[in-house]
């Protein structure tokens, strides 16, 4: 059950659509002065070197931050690939900049950093972190007291689909939920939809932000479906994004080892929005596109409803 570690994974593709969109989210959800409390499902080790041993094996930042960054803001006098960088990536960029003062980008913010960065002290905003993974469970807890965060900041190493029921409703009445699950067992996609239903009865006017991967399974292609219906059963407006950088344009090179296709797709599902979203998407997936897009199945995608 627990293979999964998003070391390997960290800043992809799907890292930066599921991260802007957080991002935007949040910047907008932070505008208002009551209490925001964040609860991250699934939250991962928080931190990740981009310059280590499991970002090395597997490469794909290559494909998503690292790409990013040499294209739109390139190294010496290179112009950037795009004139008019959209908003929501010059916000995530600007995020994951804050992280490597040195210009190199060596290390990656997962979701809990993301997501701190943007809380308010003087409001009392609080971010609620969950990690069943006994390695990055730790790692997580180290990484969080280094932000000397105090109680603005707890991390708990249960299971988060369980954990988040008692935070809803949270006290302010304004909450945001990441559910961002490793889909490493089928069940996650029923859990994923169990678990909306739920904190839907709980508290219906909380935002709610789900990632999946994009991939040839039944189940997957089902969850955005369900949480369509889930959301519109509730009437509440809901908010759908895909980018697919499609598959790799490469020629197999005789004696070095095929490189395995990996995750070319994914989604973020969002249960109450804020309105400015599908605008603002609708600059950015296409900037995002041009520059990750790979060959066959690439593709953006927004649409919404409610
Ligand atoms: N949200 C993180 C980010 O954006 O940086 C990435 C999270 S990763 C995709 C999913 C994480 O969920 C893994 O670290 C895994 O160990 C953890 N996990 C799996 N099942 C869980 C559960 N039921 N409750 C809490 N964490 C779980």
């Amino acid at each position: 059950m627990f293979s999964y570690r998003h070391a390997f994974h960290a800043g992809n593709h799907a890292d930066v659509l599921k991260h802007m969109v957080l991002i935007a989210v949040l910047k907008h959800l932070t505008q208002k002065d009551a209490a925001l409390t964040v609860i991250d499902t699934h939250a991962g080790a928080g931190l990740y070197r981009l310059d280590g041993d499991y970002a090395g094996t597997s490469g794909e930042a290559e494909d998503g931050i690292l790409k990013l960054f040499s294209a739109l803001a390139p190294a010496g006098k290179a112009q950037p690939a795009i004139k008019d960088v959209a908003p929501l990536i010059e916000d995530y960029m600007a995020m994951v900049a804050g992280f490597n003062p040195g210009g190199t980008l060596k290390v990656y913010p997962g979701s809990p950093f993301v997501v701190q960065g943007l809380l308010r002290t003087e409001a009392r905003d609080k971010l609620k972190l969950f990690e069943l993974h006994p390695t990055d469970g730790k790692a997580l807890a180290a990484n969080v007291a280094q932000l000397e965060a105090g109680r603005q900041v707890s991390v708990a190493r249960e299971d988060g689909f369980e954990g988040l029921k008692a935070f809803l409703p949270p006290p302010s009445r304004r909450a945001m939920v990441l559910i961002d699950p490793s889909y490493e067992i089928k069940n996650d996609y029923g859990k994923v939809s169990a678990c909306i239903q739920d904190s839907l009865k709980r508290f219906a006017t909380g935002t709610y932000a789900v990632w999946y991967p994009v991939i040839p399974r039944p189940e997957a292609h089902d969850l955005p479906r369900r949480l369509k219906t889930l959301s519109n059963q509730a009437g509440k407006p809901w908010l759908h994004a895909t980018l697919a950088i499609g598959q790799r344009d490469e020629k197999s090179v005789i004696g070095e080892p095929e490189r395995r296709p990996g995750l070319t797709a994914s989604g973020m599902f969002i249960v109450n929005p804020p309105h400015t979203l599908k605008a603002a998407l609708q600059l950015a997936l296409p900037q995002l596109l041009e520059v990750l897009g790979r060959g066959r199945g690439k593709g953006q995608a927004v649409e919404h409803g409610g």
